[in-house]
């Protein structure tokens, strides 16, 4: 089962879309003709609209901080500034630090048959792009992407999830205030209109999400032919490996874990530890917690599960891990689940077996799974038996084991002696690789996504080309010179 159906009661009602999908149409329509009058914006626009959106999201700060937490019951405000605002600030100064050199057409080298002939790559604008946003980063995830559709010249209409309601709001208004509509425009709504979302005929959609509804959104969009990005979910393993599992190892896999209370992508899913570290590794996160959050579910630490029908999802899965014999280890003396604010406490679940929901599913919640190997190789089939992950964490001072294990496993990004960083360097592309997805966003990698990236010749003098056209006699004698290397 997906988060997306075991998750979130819709918080925007899907009751009649119809106003909501036609006002879609009418921004799409509105951003192609646009488009068409304008198909190269120069750096000077580009630069401007990414300017744009720096005020704005610097401008309305605290604004969203207020939102994520109106959304998610509880949120540490820093955690928004970070994440939400300062993330994408920083990606946005970085592309405008390089933009004039991804812009720049790249030279290619032209064979003597083509004489003075000169080419080119040219990446252009590829027009309007979509943008379907998950709940869990609703600013970084549709803001930080439209830094690098921007940047590529292109026209944007995003859509927020709908268990984000108060962020939705928000987003539209900066979104209104800031650009015209024909330029970057919010459309928000239920189910009804996301179905509708990946229908329109897009020059490029990006979904991030479930891999369910991600295969929804390629079929929907398969019968355009629109390409798309899909950044997807899944299982990320760290793997201590022998001699790794010191207090600074544990504090950055715990320390991750409860960013955003484990409903982040790049989160860590669950630790492969060597069986007779397990003990060592459960006494630095006890030590880590009691020190860094105290209390942890009760505090300022920790974010609200977005919806009780999620929070009921991660107790069902403890319960179950509970009635299994697993040895359950609680990362605070207070067990008891906040309805209200929709938390509850960190827990390790120490060696569960295989077949258990939180060794099946993707996570999403403050549980992490402590799974014991005997070797290393051993830990290694296990991760390659499953779907690649988004993200991969070794840990380790041997460089050549921790090569090693990235050079046995594949993972959308990967991380030696840290968690999840990999996801946000602005200079960096970001992305899964098979079921957690395909396609990057961030850093050039990014600027080249939204871009059709154009070949150019430019015929020069003294080519053969002619020798391409018939008759073909004439081409006899080219023929024999480039076999015998002439
Ligand atoms: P969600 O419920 O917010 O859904 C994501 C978006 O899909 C929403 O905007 C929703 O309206 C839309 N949607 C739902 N059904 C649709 C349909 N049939 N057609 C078109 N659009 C539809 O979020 P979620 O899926 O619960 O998000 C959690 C998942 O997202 C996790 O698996 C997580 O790992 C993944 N995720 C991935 C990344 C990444 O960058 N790879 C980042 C964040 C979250």
């Amino acid at each position: 089962m997906s988060i997306l159906e075991a998750a979130p009661e819709p918080l925007i009602a899907a009751a009649d879309e119809s106003d909501a999908i036609a006002a879609l149409h009418a921004a799409f329509a509105a951003q192609r003709a646009a488009f068409a009058a304008d198909r190269m914006p120069s750096i000077e626009v580009r630069r401007e609209r990414l300017m744009s959106l720096i005020g704005m999201m610097a401008a309305n700060r605290e604004r969203i901080s207020a939102a994520v937490s109106q959304d998610f019951g509880a949120h540490p405000v820093p955690a928004s500034d970070l994440i939400e605002v300062l993330g994408v600030i920083g990606r946005a100064q970085h592309v405008l630090e390089h933009l004039e050199e991804w812009m720049t057409p790249s030279e290619r080298h032209v064979d003597a048959l083509l004489g003075t002939a000169k080419a080119h790559v040219q990446l252009q604008p590829k027009g309007v792009i979509g943008n379907i946003v998950p709940w869990n980063f609703p600013f970084d995830l549709s803001v930080g992407p439209m830094v690098d559709m921007l940047a590529a010249g292109n026209r944007v209409i995003v859509k927020p999830s709908e268990y984000t309601p108060a962020c939705a709001a928000l987003l539209a208004e900066m979104v209104a205030a800031t650009f015209p509509a024909d330029l970057v425009h919010v459309a928000v709504g239920g189910l009804e209109l996301a179905r509708a979302f990946s229908s329109v005929a897009w020059d490029h959609l990006l979904y991030t999400g479930s891999p369910n509804v991600g295969r929804e959104v390629m079929r929907a969009a398969a019968a355009n032919l629109t390409p798309v990005t899909l950044e997807l979910g899944g299982k990320c393993p760290a793997i201590l490996t022998p001699g790794s599992v010191t207090r600074t190892n544990v504090e950055s896999v715990i320390g991750t874990k409860i960013i955003k209370n484990g409903q982040m992508c790049v989160s860590v899913d669950y630790a492969l530890v060597p069986r007779g570290d397990v003990e060592v590794f459960v006494e630095h996160a006890r030590a880590f917690m009691a020190a860094a959050a105290p209390n942890y579910s009760n505090g300022d630490e920790c974010t609200g599960m977005i919806s009780t029908r999620h929070l009921d999802r991660i107790s069902e899965m403890l319960s179950e891990a509970r009635d299994r014999q697993a040895r359950i280890v609680t990362l605070q003396d207070d067990e008891t689940v906040d309805r209200v604010t929709r938390r509850m406490p960190m827990s390790l679940i120490v060696d569960p077996a295989p077949d258990l929901r939180v060794m099946t599913e993707e996570i999403f919640g403050p549980l992490l799974p402590v799974v014991p190997y005997d070797n290393l190789a051993d830990a290694i089939a296990g991760i390659n038996a499953g779907e690649r992950p988004l993200g991969l964490y070794v840990f380790g001072d041997d460089t050549s084991v921790t090569d090693g294990v990235l050079a046995s496993t594949t993972s959308g990004g990967a991380a030696v002696n840290t968690c999840a960083i990999q996801s946000a360097l602005p200079s960096m592309g970001f992305g899964g690789s098979g079921m957690s997805g395909m396609g990057r966003h961030h850093g050039i990698e990014g600027f080249r996504e939204f871009s059709n990236q154009r070949g150019v010749v430019v015929r020069g003098e003294g080519d053969m080309i002619d020798a391409f056209y018939s008759p073909y006699a004439k081409a006899a004698g080219l023929v024999q010179a480039v076999l015998s290397g002439s």
